[in-house]
């Protein structure tokens, strides 16, 4: 997800771009599956659905439909949720929970082998299904094997088990005991599906949890890859599960039922907000990664133009669909004008087409509702007093069915709130400021906090700044930044609890710490 570039040759700084992408066979034949829907993946089986509902999955940009799949009903999910139980205790078989931590390691190790083996299928998955340019898919699709050897080195580091015991009282000892939850659900949203995957499935196996994977139902095609190539590598039946369906559906059914013990939620805030009660009522521990509303402070002694055109591919970064998606910039105003002039040069520059095609820089948004949303935020922002410089609007790609969007930027003023929630699209408002401290108080004024940046030479002055930023990832020229041992997570409605993800604590997130207390035999 994470991308620096050189700031020193402004023309150079564009935005991530697609080359051509031709799908490979392999991947057609997955989705037609023999003229069948693709089933859930339940105890090593492909599964139905006893509700006898389908949905169909498309290609965003041409509306092409790839492949139909069933939705799994709250009978799946008690369903999966009894296998991997099985799977966690052994009932006959080895309990995964019981496994060696470098017999999980081979067997993580044995599915990045596959996905290396099968990388242009999950590229497929990415562009085809999930919209994407194919710069930022690659880059997405490397997550896989740095995510999975990052939590395979925390997994050797990091003791489960009995912790060393002490002395309670004369005839009392006591010794903490860290042992995984057992059923884990990972649900996922549709932006970044394999990073997010990956996420959530490696930290949670390694620990050993046995998992239910509840992918976006825009974009449930990597997720059924994964878990098939997990079944090739050697995952016992009923450690890896896969439920596709409607959140409303499958993923509900997921938080009411007692027997998960732990999700991890990564979407938008009501949904986790909504899910987090539920997950309340059952004693059900929760995790939640969502939105953001990202800001960007540019100070006087940043070249307007080269901090323009930084922004600019932050704003844009998967057609702004980024959780960290650069929204809200403030500028200083001696170099207001300039930076305006060359952000909007940027944004016009943008190569508006097919995200399978050679150059394309801005692509068809996720579905229609997305559309809607956006044209809706548009025209919000203008009704709260923010100036179009670049007023958005459908785009139109000759040949392509996709719903297509111009980008969106506005002039702003302090005091004025013209873009308080997540538009998830290319689209900023630039507000210029008087001091660096009037744009950290309006930056830090959002009820969101996922990720925020300063852009300056003077790189002091920036770290100073940046920790005064009540977001959870804080950066001096560069955004979007993720690297496997330091924390990603939201404060404010953007995230918690936890450490995030990506770091030790995620790891220590996916177990539980008991007390064990053994007193002499009385008497
Ligand atoms: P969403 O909240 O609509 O859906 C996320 C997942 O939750 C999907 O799998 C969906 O089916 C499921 N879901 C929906 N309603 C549910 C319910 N009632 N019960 C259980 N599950 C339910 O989000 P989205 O539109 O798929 O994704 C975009 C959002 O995700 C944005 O807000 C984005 O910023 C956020 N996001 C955050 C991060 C992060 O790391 N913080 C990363 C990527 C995306």
């Amino acid at each position: 997800m994470a991308t620096a570039t050189s700031t020193s040759a402004p023309q150079k700084i564009r935005a991530l771009t697609a080359a051509a992408f031709r799908t490979p066979e392999k991947f057609t034949e997955f989705c037609r599956n023999g003229g069948q829907p693709l089933g859930g993946i339940i105890n090593g089986e492909r599964v139905p659905g006893s509700m006898n509902a389908t949905f169909q999955t498309i290609d965003p940009g041409s509306q092409e439909v790839l492949a139909t799949v069933c939705e799994m009903s709250e009978a799946e999910v008690a369903r999966a949720v009894e296998a991997a139980q099985h799977a966690f205790e052994g009932n006959g078989r080895t309990a995964w929970r019981s496994v060696d931590v470098e017999e999980r390691i081979e067997l993580v190790n044995r599915l990045v082998e596959l996905c290396d083996r099968d990388r242009d299928v999950l590229l497929a998955c990415e562009i085809r299904d999930g919209g994407k340019v194919s710069e930022l898919a690659q880059g997405d699709f490397s997550q896989i094997r740095e995510c999975a050897e990052y939590f395979s080195g925390v997994a050797r580091r990091i003791a489960m088990g009995e912790g060393p015991a002490m002395q309670v009282s004369d005839t009392v000892r006591g010794f903490s005991y860290r042992e995984p939850w057992g059923v884990v659900a990972g649900i996922i949203p549709w932006n970044y599906p394999i990073v997010l995957t990956s996420w959530f499935m490696f930290p949670a196996l390694l620990s050993g949890n046995t998992v239910l994977i509840k992918p976006a139902e825009d974009t449930p095609l990597s997720a059924l890859y994964i878990g098939k190539l997990a079944e090739e590598a050697g995952f016992p039946p009923g450690v890896v599960n896969v439920l596709p369906g409607r959140g409303e559906i499958t993923g509900h059914a997921i938080a009411e039922h007692p027997g998960v013990r732990f999700i991890s939620f990564t979407g938008s805030p009501g949904v986790g907000q909504a899910i987090l009660r539920t997950c309340d009522r059952h004693g059900t521990r929760m995790k939640r990664e969502m939105g953001g509303n990202g800001a960007a402070i540019v100070l006087a002694d940043a070249d307007p133009e080269v901090a323009a055109r930084m922004i600019g591919r932050y704003t844009n970064q998967h057609f702004g669909q980024t959780c960290c998606t650069i929204h809200r910039v403030f500028v200083d105003r001696k170099i207001a004008d300039d930076f305006i002039d060359a952000q909007c040069a940027f944004m016009k520059d943008l190569k508006i087409g097919y995200q399978a095609d050679e150059g394309t820089q801005l692509g068809a948004v996720i579905n229609p509702t997305q559309r809607r949303r956006i044209l809706q935020a548009q025209r919000e922002t203008v009704a709260r007093g923010g100036q179009a410089l670049l007023a958005g609007g459908d785009a139109v790609v000759p040949g392509k069915k996709g719903f297509y969007l111009k980008p969106a930027l506005y002039r702003t003023e302090p005091g004025l709130n013209v873009n308080p929630a997540e538009v998830f699209h290319t689209y900023a408002t630039i507000c210029p400021v008087s001091s660096a401290d009037e744009a950290l108080a309006l930056a830090n004024s959002s009820p969101y906090g996922l990720g925020a940046s300063v852009w300056t030479r003077d790189l002091e002055r920036g770290i100073a700044l940046a920790k005064r930023f009540r977001d959870g990832t804080c950066q001096v020229n560069c955004h979007n930044s993720i690297a496997y041992g330091l924390p990603y997570g939201g404060q404010g409605i953007s995230g918690g609890p936890g450490g995030g993800v990506n770091c030790e604590e995620t790891f220590l997130d996916y177990t539980q710490v008991k007390a064990v207390y053994v007193a002499d035999y009385p008497g």
